[in-house]
């Protein structure tokens, strides 16, 4: 049996209590490694690695750093096809979805912080008639936090790692105890690349254990988390009184808004994709389904012929789409949604239902579900549900619709299905959600912030913002005669 070890000081080491807890293989149900549950006398040893390897790191070359960010990505690439095997086994994607998205998205992580940092200048003001010349300093913070969920396992943790170790700082790392294979791997990677032993320390653990030591370790200055909103709500509480930088990328539950004037089949080919990629164990997955009622029915019928098409299958055969969801409890709580949603009133139009897979009779599958609802105010349309299971219904007008849309206490993204441009720009600007893409879903440009509004999230990562989140800004003033 596999056992994952912590990350501390360049070594892998045992957690000092020696606690562990089961890794399961999502797509058979079997127990097939086993992982620290670090306490915080763990997270305390990766803190002085980190603290002790600051000094040098934060004073290491643009170009120096840089250069072994990029060699991390490199690693990343040449070790794809291990690193997604990992990744499909840990959390049950489609082995093809880790190789063409998860560990490639890695690898652009480090190679596009390698690159920003090199363009991240302090910016300069002269106080004309005063004589006096200011900059902004952008200092590393010294050591941060790194925490992570499961359903984008290493593409999530290295998309907060890479800026961090770009910009100076020193990092304790929390991946998510039901994915913890790649982040483990990680290690071996960075010390190959030549990352120095403590910029990068990765511990494993429960959330209320490890992740808990993480944010009230009152030296982590900072402290960037993806995960539950439930969860930023508690790490917000914790981390509060001690005045900690704090980034959080919370849930989602984002509109698909369909206009008659798209482009149809190409909508119609995205909105399975947005829909159920991942297992609909995205954030940013199109949650909620509305269509302008004119194309209502159509839509219906040829969505739903095109969801029933979907493969659900074992992660790791090629025709597979749908793979298994990342563990028990987490299908229990998505079927339970199928059941509130009965209860609601709604139609199911398809799925519904567990699927049996052969040779893997005990995964967790769940075949793609589609529910039509009656009212946008209904749990199964208002509550991130985070797995293959979106809502749909009809709308009537754009003021209508842009209501329906808001009217959820997430802000993530959005998508906008219309070839009208005024209407584009209109809802673009109304829509309450940190990223809106039209006529596409998922392109990411790198170099753009990315985030939530409300209940979505905190602060922003991506790009530029990445680097700001990173580092102090300190002003020096300089009077001269
Ligand atoms: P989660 O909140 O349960 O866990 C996320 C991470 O936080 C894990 O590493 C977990 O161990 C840790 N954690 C849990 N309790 C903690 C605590 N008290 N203190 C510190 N750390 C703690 O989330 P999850 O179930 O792993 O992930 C699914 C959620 O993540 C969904 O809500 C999804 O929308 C969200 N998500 C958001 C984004 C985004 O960018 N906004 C991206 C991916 C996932």
């Amino acid at each position: 049996m596999k056992k994952i070890l912590n990350y501390i000081n360049g070594s892998y080491v045992a957690p000092k209590s020696n606690e562990w807890i089961d890794n399961y293989n999502p797509s058979n149900g079997e127990i097939y490694g086993k992982i620290p549950n670090s306490s915080a006398e763990d997270v305390e040893a990766a803190y002085q690695a980190a603290k002790a390897a600051f000094p040098s790191w934060s004073q290491t070359t643009i170009e120096e750093r840089s250069r072994i960010l990029d060699k991390i990505a490199s690693l990343i690439a040449e070790n794809l096809a291990d690193l997604a095997h990992a990744e499909s086994l840990d959390n049950g994607k489609p082995l093809s979805l880790a190789t063409q998205i998860d560990i490639p998205r890695a690898t652009s992580n480090f190679r596009f912080f390698a690159q920003a940092i090199t363009q991240f200048s302090s910016e300069a003001h002269e106080s004309v008639g005063l004589n006096a010349i200011n900059f902004t300093l952008r200092q590393p913070i010294g050591v941060v936090g790194c925490i992570s969920p499961w359903n984008l396992p290493l593409y999530l943790f290295t998309w907060k790692i890479a800026p961090a170790l770009a910009t100076g700082n020193t990092v304790v790392a929390k991946p998510s105890e039901v994915t913890p294979m790649t982040a483990y791997l990680l290690g071996e990677i960075c010390t190959k690349a030549g990352l120095p032993n403590g910029v990068l320390n990765i511990v494993h653990g429960l959330g209320h254990t490890t992740g808990q030591a993480i944010t009230e370790h009152p030296n982590i200055k900072a402290i960037s988390f993806t995960g539950g909103t439930a969860t930023g709500a508690h790490i917000a509480r914790t981390a509060a009184p001690m005045f900690k930088k704090l980034s959080l990328e919370l849930g989602g539950k984002n509109p698909n808004i369909i206009f008659a004037d798209c482009d149809y089949d190409e909508m119609l080919n995205v909105t399975v994709r947005s829909s159920f990629a991942n297992q609909g164990q995205i954030c940013l997955c199109g949650s909620r389904i509305f269509v302008e009622r004119s194309i209502y029915d159509k839509f219906k019928t040829d969505f739903v012929a095109c969801v029933k098409q979907l493969k659900v299958g074992n992660p790791f055969a090629e025709t597979t789409k749908v793979g298994a969801l990342v563990s028990k409890p987490h299908l229990e709580k998505v079927k339970s949604y199928i059941e509130i949603a009965k209860e609601e009133g709604g139609t199911i139009l398809c799925g519904g239902n567990e699927v049996t897979v052969e040779g893997f009779e005990n995964g967790y599958y769940l075949a793609p579900t589609v529910i039509e609802v009656q009212t946008d105010q209904c749990r199964v349309n208002q509550e991130e549900i985070f797995g293959p299971v979106v809502t749909m219904m009809p709308f009537d007008t754009e003021a209508a619709v842009l209501q329906m849309s808001n009217g959820v206490r997430y802000g993530l993204s959005a998508t906008l299905w219309t070839n009208n441009l005024n209407r584009t720009m209109r809802m673009s600007k109304q829509l309450e959600a940190g990223i809106v893409w039209v006529n596409t879903w998922l392109l990411r440009d790198l170099r753009t912030p990315f985030g939530g509004m409300k209940n979505s999230g905190v602060g922003r990562e991506g790009g530029l913002e990445a680097l700001r989140f990173f580092t102090e800004p300190k002003n020096v003033c300089i009077k001269y005669s």
